[in-house]
């Protein structure tokens, strides 16, 4: 074999950099099913499902141009060897002669270190290609950064922007302003989301049928139900809830992006991030058609910025970043938070609405938008001083699309500040106010979010307070906190001492 082409689960694009010059006589193509991919972190079974049914139908479309694959699937009478990458690739080398490994840079720090370690077992040097599927040039990133005291997304958006004339006109930004993110701050007040049109259901054919069967026989005691499997698994059903996001959803994407609503888990949002994140489309594709929609008018501008800002800004931010600062990063525990995960993060067995509501949809869909996993349950896992590593492995199993250059730096460092400010500019700390301004969760729960003491007071509230109050001394200083220190003045000692036991109190009984 003059080149054995590694495919990842996360790299379903042809064009990739690894098939330039692919030659089906003298090279093969390798792709393995291992278990340890869906147990190094508990995954959701919706996840797994559709991590092995788009390999399947990706390995397919490979093998229907001629082209030639090894690959190692799971079965319903999988015997556990090889368990690993690495096992299973270390198998394969010592039967087979090969000449070289490639293999495009993996999602994930681990991945990267098993391939490296395994072709030097066998005297190879792994041969790592850039991955073109990115807007972001390679290189261009650490680039950026070279030049800046701290990054920060706004500024990287601009210049990705200026760079490639997205949203661009005439060298200035469509709609005459950059960020229209004040216009995107909007709840459904009293009357509810409205009438919204249910995404598309994808037929199930025998490759996903068979996956699901193999995924319910062998990870029957991993949290999270298979039912509502319903995720696209090739580029052709990417498309088509690309599609469907544009006509029935996009135009009110910016005002609604951080409302909650009872048993909406989708609202106005895309659920294109799985597609995106397993390469089954390109982020270009996306924006292309989406800023096509705001040319032809079917789109206000704020809500077309304000969509663009996730994938082009937020996306290529945190994977720039990623790459930057790991292995580092995963070792940070800046606020020293030592405690466990509750435990109803795996049941959604609560009785705040709030985190009852989004943490039941994971385990339903394994899909929860943005503001539910920042504000919800990101924000309570911090309050509850959380170690950031386990709130890490429970994102990343638990998410269809989690992969680990875009979920690490959202939780170590969007949510949980566990990097000291390294990607955000301040802890996202708020009391239960801000989730009764965004959601009616608060109108059907048994606390109240104005209260931080006594026995309705909101968990939220109580331990907002206990945060600030234990954080007072750094974050006094901190231009961006100083605010939210200051109405500590307004809390005697009386109310401090009340606010601990309470504090007592939830640690004992939630
Ligand atoms: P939409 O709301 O429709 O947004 C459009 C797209 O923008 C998404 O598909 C996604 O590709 C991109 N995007 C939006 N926000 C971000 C962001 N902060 N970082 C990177 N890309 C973004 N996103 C993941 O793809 N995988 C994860 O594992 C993941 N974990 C997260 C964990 C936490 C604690 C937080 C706060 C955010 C996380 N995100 C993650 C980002 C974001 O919440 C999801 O991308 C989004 O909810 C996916 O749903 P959607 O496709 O309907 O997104
Ligand atoms: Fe959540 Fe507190 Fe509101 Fe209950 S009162 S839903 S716990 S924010």
């Amino acid at each position: 074999i003059r080149n054995l082409c590694i495919v990842l689960g996360d790299q379903l694009n042809l064009d990739s950099a690894l098939f330039d010059e692919f030659d089906a006589n003298q090279d093969l193509i390798w792709m393995a099913e291992v278990i340890e991919e869906s147990t190094h972190v508990k995954s959701h079974p919706q996840r797994i499902a559709l991590f092995l049914s788009a390999m399947r139908h990706f390995a397919e479309r490979l093998q229907n141009q001629g082209w030639q694959i090894h690959y190692h699937a799971l079965s319903k009478k999988h015997i556990q060897s090889p368990s690993s990458l690495a096992e299973s690739l270390s198998k394969f080398l010592s039967e087979n002669s090969v000449n070289n490994i490639l293999v495009v840079l993996p999602g994930e720090y681990r991945v990267l270190k098993q391939l490296k370690t395994t072709a030097n077992q066998f005297k190879h040097r792994l041969n790592v290609l850039p991955d073109r599927h990115f807007i972001s040039l390679p290189g261009e990133f650490s680039e950026w950064m070279s030049q800046r005291k701290k990054p920060v997304m706004e500024y990287w958006i601009r210049h990705l922007r200026k760079r490639t004339g997205i949203l661009m006109e005439n060298g200035q930004p469509c709609g005459a302003k950059w960020n229209f993110d004040a216009k995107n701050r909007g709840n459904f007040g009293k009357k509810g989301p409205g009438l919204l049109v249910e995404a598309p259901i994808f037929s199930k054919d025998n490759i996903t049928q068979d996956v699901l069967e193999i995924v319910a026989d062998l990870f029957a005691n991993h949290s999270g139900s298979l039912d509502s499997f319903n995720w696209p698994v090739t580029h052709k059903e990417a498309q088509q809830a690309l599609a469907d996001f544009i006509e029935n959803r996009l135009a009110l994407f910016g005002q609604y992006q951080d409302a909650m609503w009872f048993d909406e888990p989708f609202l106005y949002h895309s659920l294109l991030s799985s597609s995106l994140n397993l390469k089954l489309i390109s982020p270009l594709e996306v924006i292309q058609a989406t800023e096509q929609a705001y040319r032809d008018g079917q789109a206000p501008i704020e809500a077309v910025e304000g969509f663009i800002r996730q994938i082009l800004g937020w996306r290529e931010f945190v994977r720039g970043l990623y790459w930057h600062a790991m292995p580092q990063w995963k070792t940070w525990n800046h606020l020293d938070a030592q405690k466990a995960l509750p435990s109803f993060y795996w049941t959604g067995k609560t009785d705040m609405r709030c985190l009852q509501q989004s943490i039941s949809q994971v385990l339903e869909h394994g899909y929860g938008h943005h503001i539910q996993r920042l504000m919800v349950t990101g924000l309570f896992a911090q309050l509850w001083e959380t170690n950031p590593i386990e709130v890490h492995e429970w994102y990343l199993a638990m998410y269809v699309d989690a992969v680990e250059w875009v979920e690490l730096p959202n939780v170590l460092g969007m949510s949980q500040y566990a990097d000291g400010g390294f990607m955000a500019s301040k802890p996202y700390v708020a009391t239960g106010k801000y989730i009764q301004k965004m959601s009616p969760y608060c109108s059907q729960c048994p606390y109240k979010p104005e209260e931080s003491i006594g026995d309705k007071a909101c968990p939220f509230t109580t331990l907002y307070w206990a945060f600030l109050l234990k954080h007072e001394t750094e974050f006094s200083q901190h231009p961006r906190m100083a605010l939210q220190i200051k109405h500590l003045a307004n809390i005697d000692d009386v109310k401090r001492e009340a606010i601990q036991h309470r504090v007592e109190f939830l640690r004992e009984t939630l």
